[in-house]
């Protein structure tokens, strides 16, 4: 298989069947996104400890199926990560959909940097861009609170 064929089944297994979809339990923080080009909405829950490592995370929203995959993909990967880690995720992954900077994280297992890598394409559609990265700026905003 293609590493596209790879990355787009990817997409549309995360954007048909959401990871950690819903209010998670216990949450602590929560933030809301939306982008007005394409009309996509995501509402972002996290449990924090005091130390603001993510215990927990989930989502609600609507949209398209990259602004779902994007936030599924998001939890998926984000949840047990401390605040530091997660804000270097969050860059790198800005940087990488941004700036084609691919993910070096060594703390990241190969399926975890796939799964993200999934998300590159995007780069070469600059309308889907912001459908790509809005959970990931709505949940710098929750680690910020
Ligand atoms: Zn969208």
């Amino acid at each position: 298989m293609e590493l596209k064929e790879l990355y787009q089944e990817i997409i549309l297994d995360h954007g048909k069947n959401p990871r950690n979809f819903g209010k998670c339990k216990n949450f602590t923080n929560d933030a809301k996104g939306h982008n007005p080009l394409c009309g996509d909405r995501v509402h972002i829950f996290a449990q924090l400890d005091k130390d603001k490592k993510i215990l927990d995370i989930s989502f609600e929203g609507e949209g398209c199926a990259i602004s779902l995959a994007s936030a599924s993909i998001l939890t998926d990967v984000l949840k047990g990560k401390d605040f530091n880690l997660a804000n270097i995720i969050i860059n790198n992954f800005l940087n990488l959909i941004k700036e084609n900077k691919p993910i070096t994280l060594n703390s990241l297992n190969d399926d975890q940097k796939t799964t993200i890598m999934s998300l590159s394409g995007v780069k070469d559609f600059p309308m889907r861009v912001k459908c790509a990265t809005m959970a990931w700026h709505t949940l710098s905003s929750v680690l910020q609170k």
